[in-house]
């Protein structure tokens, strides 16, 4: 029971200390106050997203490993951001991690993912976020494959695929 009150304390505490990130956007271009061309207030998102897809896009939550519409999914196509269809993602570059969430070596652009410090959960990660709207996708890892070493791990619900004609 004490362990349950201790998750559920920790999960609390990630999620806000992710929501101070994002409540600061908005005034200098610094990695924490970035602006994107996509705003919307939270009541516009919750409006526009499912409640499990505003968890994670808008709240920075995780989704379950080995739960997602993606992880296994391996067709010809391009993965755009859920919030506002930015496209994140060729099916080129995916591969399978083994981590239970899709695994990426690189974005589909330079300018389409844009990449923020996380202090949560006493660790220090490189959250990734999409560049037009903000919306958390997950985080990238120094452990990827060759050629670019990085492995972009990205929540499913985050994700909307788009297949190739
Ligand atoms: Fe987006």
């Amino acid at each position: 029971m004490k362990q349950i009150t201790v998750i559920v304390l920790l999960t609390g505490f990630v999620i806000s200390a992710c929501k101070s990130q994002h409540k600061e956007s908005g005034k200098a271009v610094t990695i924490e106050t970035m602006e994107f061309d996509i705003k919307k207030s939270e009541e516009e998102w919750k409006s526009s997203l499912s409640p499990e897809e505003y968890q994670v896009l808008r709240q920075c939550g995780t989704e379950y490993a080995f739960t997602g519409e993606y992880y296994m999914h391996f067709e010809d196509g391009t993965y755009n951001c859920k919030a506002c269809g930015n496209p994140l993602f060729s099916s080129e570059t995916k591969y399978k991690s083994g981590s239970g969430w899709p695994s990426f070596y690189k974005p589909i652009n330079d300018n389409c993912i844009t990449e923020k410090e996380d202090r949560s959960s006493g660790m220090v990660r490189i959250e990734i976020v999409c560049s037009k709207c903000g919306g958390h996708l997950g985080h990238v890892f120094p452990d990827g494959p060759r050629p670019t070493g990085l492995r972009y791990c990205v929540n499913s619900i985050s994700l909307d695929f788009d297949e190739k004609e």
